[in-house]
Order: C-alpha cells, then structure tokens, then sequence
C-alpha cells in the first residue's frame, strides 16, 4: 500500500496523476460538474443524442416491456429478440450480408481480432490506433506491424517485405478517425493495398459513425468505400448517445466471431434499454434530423477552428469535430486546462501514454447542438489563456 501511496504522489509531481470529476446533470452543451455549470467540450455526444427523447422513450418503453436485464450471456439465454432486431437493422444499414452487437468499443476490438487471428496470421496497424485495438492484437497472438500514422508507404514497405515468407491471413487495422488528432485513415488508399496484397481492411469508426457521410454510415460512407471494407466497426456510445458497440461483416465473419471472440462469448449481453436506444439512433441517424445535426456539427467545427487556427494555434491536422490544440509539455497543458476549467470551459488536458511525449494538448470535442456564441466565446477565452500560460513561462 505504501508503494502505491508513494507511486501516486510521484504521478502527482509530474503533473501526471489522473482523477475523475463527477457529472450531476445529463449530457448537453451545458453540465454540471460539483454544482458548477460548464460548456462541455469533451463529451463524445456529437449529435446531441444522448438526451434525445425518442432514445429515452425508446429505452423506458423496452425497459417496462423486457426488463433491466438480459440475463445471460447471448450464447445461453441471453440473445433477446432486440438484439436480432438491431443486428438486422444494422447490416441493413450498412450494406453487409450480417452484423454483431458487443458490449462496448473495447470488447468489440478484443474480441473481433482476437477471435478471427492467430499466431501464424499477421496484423498491420496505424501507430495511433485505438488501445483497444492494440489490446485484441495482444490477445491475438499474431504477429503486429506497426506503421507510420497514415504512412501509405511505409504500410506498403512492410506487406512487400512480408510477402515473401506469407503463411496466414493478413488484417490491416486503423481507426477511421482517429481520437486523438481527429483526422481521418486514407480509406481509398487503404482498400488499394488490402486488394493488391489480398489483406482484410478493418475500421474502427467510433467517432466517424453517425457524423461522416451524407447518411451518416461514416468514414467509409464519406471515401465511397464501405463494400470494400471487411469489417466495420463501431460504437452506440459516441454520435449515436447510448452504448455498446457493432460489426458489420460478412456472415462468415459473423458466425465466426459468434463462436470465437471470448468477450462476446464470456459475457452477459446488453441490457433491453440500451438496445432500444441504439435502434431509435439508428433511425434518428439515418433520417432527416441526423442530416441536420451532422450540418450543425460541421458548421460548429469550422467555427471554432477557425478562430483557433486565425491566432496561430496548431490543430494537429485535425478535419473533424474532434480538436486537438497541441500545447507540447504535460505541466502547462494541465495548467491551462484547470484554468479553462475554472473559467467555465470543460475540456480535457492529454497527455502520455494516451499521446507520445511532447505532444501534450487540449482536446475539445463539439457537439451539434453548442451554440454559435458559446463557441466564439470559448475558442477566444481558450486563445487568451493559452497565450497567458506561455507569457508565464518564458
Ligand atoms: C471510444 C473508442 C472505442 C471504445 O468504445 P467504447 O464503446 O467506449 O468501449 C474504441 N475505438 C475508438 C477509436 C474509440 O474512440
């Protein structure tokens, strides 16, 4: 215990230690964190969904009607009638022959590479991906190649070099946007070279599900790609304002997963509720209001970066809603953050091992549903106090 103790005091001293601040109201624009209310800007809640009434009512209607729980893990007594029903709707939304709902972004990435590959199989992976998906490469036990963020070359150096000695199957893994730059993989390239080399292409798009594409399908919506992606996946807890998680897949991927992937295998399915939310989502998403908060998220994202970028600011190549402001060291961007904080503005400070060193920032995320002036006034108020900070430390 003292070890621990002294571990978290030496954290502390290096501006590392992290801590969790209590939210006492729903997710908005606005939220109240200890009795204070703040503009929330680092909430994945993209289009405002995750206090929509129809997803509430959706999930209130399926809880009197089924229940708070589903029991029992899918392959037992726990594969309910709503969860065939979003399969469904899912697989038709996204074009593919079947689709499979996991528990979370996290158990989906474990279990989909770990169930579909082994140590005779090869996996190549974007250095900035998901640590979920670095997680289910681990648990794979395949061999894991890691190349350049978005490095098109380098990914190809390396399946040429690999090609001579090939034995198993071959998995090319990236996220679609990436969370912590929020720029995008080069789907079209991507699909190029997973056809040259005969690789499968997978794509995690928990942050471009439900923003990207005229209909909202996402980044491979948004490259005219999706048929050439092997594996989508992505996320109920972000854009779509409820939980869990999905892959759109062929049905063999599908009924493989169904009898490998131990995190979908070994655990008790989600819940009435939650299911009911995703298909309202789905719905919302795929209709006329999604359109319209997709516009109102774009439109709120040229804003904000607009003024960010007007004074000077490095945004990390950023071409989404997700806005990194690279600030460099752990100490100030703490600093201005807690300031941020203090002035209204609730963002988060990032630092490693989430970003390698020396690239500590600011992290903010829009939302459809800011407002105009929120926006204006907290991108000057963040420029203010980032210029402050460094006027101290020189
Ligand atoms: C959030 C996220 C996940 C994890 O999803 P959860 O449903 O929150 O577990 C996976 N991949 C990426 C890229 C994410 O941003």
């Amino acid at each position: 215990m003292q070890e621990l103790q002294r571990q978290l005091v030496e954290l502390a001293e290096r501006g590392m230690l992290r801590s969790l601040r209590c939210i006492d109201s729903a997710q908005g624009p606005r939220v109240s964190v200890d009795g204070e209310e703040k503009l929330l800007l680092c909430s994945n809640n993209y289009l405002g969904l995750a206090n929509h009434p129809l997803l509430v009512e959706a999930a209130i209607k399926a809880t009197r009607d089924f229940g708070t729980g589903s029991g029992a893990s899918r392959l037992v007594s726990g594969s309910m009638n709503l969860h065939h029903r979003l399969e469904e709707r899912l697989a038709g939304f996204k074009g593919t022959e079947a689709a499979l709902v996991f528990n979370s972004g996290y158990a989906a990435n474990n279990g989909i590479i770990q169930g579909l590959l082994g140590p005779a199989d090869v996996v190549f992976s974007d250095r900035l991906n998901h640590a979920s998906i670095i997680d289910g490469c681990r648990l794979s036990g395949a061999r894991v190649l890691v190349f350049e963020h978005n490095d098109m070359a380098a990914l190809e150096a390396l399946m040429r070099q690999e090609s001579a000695n090939r034995k198993g199957r071959w998995l090319i893994v990236v996220d679609g946007v990436f969370s912590m730059d929020g720029d995008l993989a080069p789907l079209d390239q991507l699909v190029r070279l997973k056809q040259r080399y005969d690789a499968w292409l997978m794509v995690d798009d928990a942050h471009g599900g439900g923003v990207l594409g005229d209909s909202g399908r996402g980044t491979g919506e948004f490259f005219g790609c999706s048929d050439s992606i092997d594996l989508q996946m992505g996320t109920f807890g972000k854009a779509y304002g409820s939980f869990g998680a999905y892959l759109a897949a062929s049905r063999a991927i599908v009924d493989t997963l169904i009898n490998r992937a131990r995190s979908f295998i070994f655990s008790t399915s989600l819940p009435p509720g939650v299911l009911a939310a995703n298909l309202a989502a789905i719905d919302l998403i795929a209709g006329s209001e999604g359109q319209r908060r997709r516009q109102q998220l774009a439109f709120n994202r040229a804003l904000f970066s607009r003024i960010l970028l007007d004074a000077g600011l490095d945004l990390c190549g950023s071409q989404t809603q997700i806005v990194p402001i690279l600030i460099g060291e752990p100490a100030p961007t703490m600093a201005i953050a807690d300031e941020l904080f203090r002035q209204g503005i609730f963002l988060s400070g990032i630092r490693p091992p989430t970003v390698p060193a020396g690239t500590c920032r600011l992290r903010a995320t829009l939302m459809a549903d800011h407002s105009q002036a929120e926006l204006q006034q907290a991108a000057r108020l963040i420029v203010a106090t980032i210029a402050g900070e460094l006027a101290r430390n020189d």
